[in-house]
């Protein structure tokens, strides 16, 4: 027992002389002093400690000045370091007014008042972005990390916490208990990034998270492509986007900053999109509002078919880790296309029932098509054609159904790119052959 009182007195000595030779060389506040002794006691604030320390150098410097040769000039270093019960210690007994100085680390700034008005600023945010879950992120200039390291490192201290963590825990408590609001620390709605600067004065600034949509487009016209493209001129090359047609359908809905469209590949920008529709991911970038019915985003994107042959459907939320997920798959998936050809010779349904057979389980060999090779390497790939279904309209059109792998190529299929593309239905004819209407009819599903 008596073994215990004597280890806890030295304790209470070391932390003691530790402060006041801290506060001798820094001016401190109970908070920035009382975080240099962190590790000590549990469920207390640092302020708390700080302020507990302090009372109790004032109390020393009163003992010295009864029982011992006062230290006048230490004690006056003391006062206007400590400020507080030190100075008003000091000013009782020696009878001398103190300037106190300002904290070494926040100017004397963090506190009850800042973290209240730093917590009711941050309340208001999250309103705004309609936000249920959050997530704090500090900024500290350089400057102040130095300041507060230098003490650390000074005085060895191995029981500090870091003021970062410090504002981090009493900001997220103050916001949890302002606004009754949990935080997320995996998928928060809304990160706010409180950012102090040398004087410790700070800024909040909001990251709202975006809101991922899975669901599928309708192409039922053509010259529809998937972003705006622009020519260089900076004109417009295609009226409209599928990306422009959602965001123009989504954007005010969600108050967002902008839409922008992921999807499991991409047809021609000539060809339609119809049939079983492609899979995509609409994220709704910076949304103000986050919970908006499914049903109402479905109802809103019909609403605008009226402006563009564009049907957009969405079925539920997603994250961005499955956009990876449907580009990488849908290289694999198979695709079902519809092509109308005119022949430069007749044709007749005999010649096409031997190119339904020939093509039936067939290899494709297909170099980077001519029309693409400024934008893409020149490399051979190889795709499969499963089946081919004719339909002969005239004896120079017919149509083509192709079961194929995705990423064939298939107007190459068709005309034969110049012998890049062999076998093609071109080369098997021997007849030249324009691939004058392409839609894609089936996308296989991603999952
Ligand atoms: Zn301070």
């Amino acid at each position: 027992m008596n073994q215990n009182i004597e280890g806890f007195s030295k304790l209470v000595e070391n932390i003691v002389n530790k402060a006041e030779s801290i506060l001798i060389e820094y001016p401190l506040c109970n908070s920035c002093l009382g975080r240099m002794f962190a590790k000590y006691g549990i469920g207390l604030s640092n302020y708390d400690r700080g302020f507990t320390l302090k009372t109790l150098l004032a109390i020393k410097i009163h003992n010295e000045y009864t029982t011992n040769t006062p230290r006048r000039e230490v004690h006056k270093i003391l006062a206007e370091n400590g400020g507080g019960q030190i100075a008003s210690t000091y000013r009782k007994i020696y009878g001398e007014q103190i300037e106190p100085r300002k904290c070494h680390i926040c100017s004397g700034k963090l506190g009850e008042t800042l973290i209240e008005a730093i917590a009711r600023e941050a309340c208001s945010k999250l309103r705004e972005y309609s936000a249920s879950t959050f997530l704090v992120g500090i900024v500290l200039d350089r400057e102040i990390l130095e300041r507060e390291l230098e003490i650390i490192v000074k005085h060895g201290s191995d029981s500090t916490e870091s003021i970062k963590r410090e504002l981090k825990r009493e900001i997220g408590k103050a916001i949890m208990e302002t606004c009754n609001i949990q935080p997320d620390f995996a998928k928060p709605d809304v990160v706010l990034v409180i950012s102090f600067d040398r004087e410790f004065n700070y800024s909040i600034s909001v990251e709202a998270n975006p809101i991922f949509l899975t669901g599928k487009y309708w192409k039922n016209g053509r010259n529809i492509s998937h972003i705006p493209w622009y020519t260089r001129s900076g004109g417009k090359k295609y009226p409209i986007s599928i990306q422009e047609f959602i965001e123009y359908a989504l954007k005010d809905l969600f108050e967002a900053e902008e839409v922008v469209i992921h999807a499991a590949g991409r047809e021609d920008v000539d060809a339609r999109m119809i049939g079983s529709g492609r899979p995509l991911i609409i994220e709704v970038k910076k949304p103000k509002r986050r919970s908006v019915p499914i049903d109402q985003v479905n109802s809103v994107l019909l609403e605008k078919y009226t402006i563009a042959p564009i049907r957009v459907e969405v079925y539920s939320e997603s994250s961005r880790r499955e956009i990876g997920l449907i580009k990488e798959t849908s290289k694999q998936k198979k695709k079902v296309y519809r092509v109308s050809i005119y022949s430069s010779e007749p044709v007749n349904p005999s010649e096409l029932q031997a190119l339904e057979e020939f093509f039936s389980n067939r290899e494709i060999k297909q170099r980077t098509p001519t029309r693409i090779l400024r934008r893409k390497k020149d490399r051979e790939r190889r795709r499969r054609v499963y089946t081919v279904k004719t339909y002969m309209v005239s004896n120079r059109v017919f149509e083509a159904l192709i079961h194929c792998d995705g990423g064939l190529y298939v107007k190459e299929l068709v005309h034969g790119d110049n012998g890049r593309t062999t076998p093609s239905f071109s080369e098997y004819l021997g007849k030249k052959l324009i691939p004058f209407e392409l839609d894609v009819v089936y996308v296989e599903d991603v999952k």
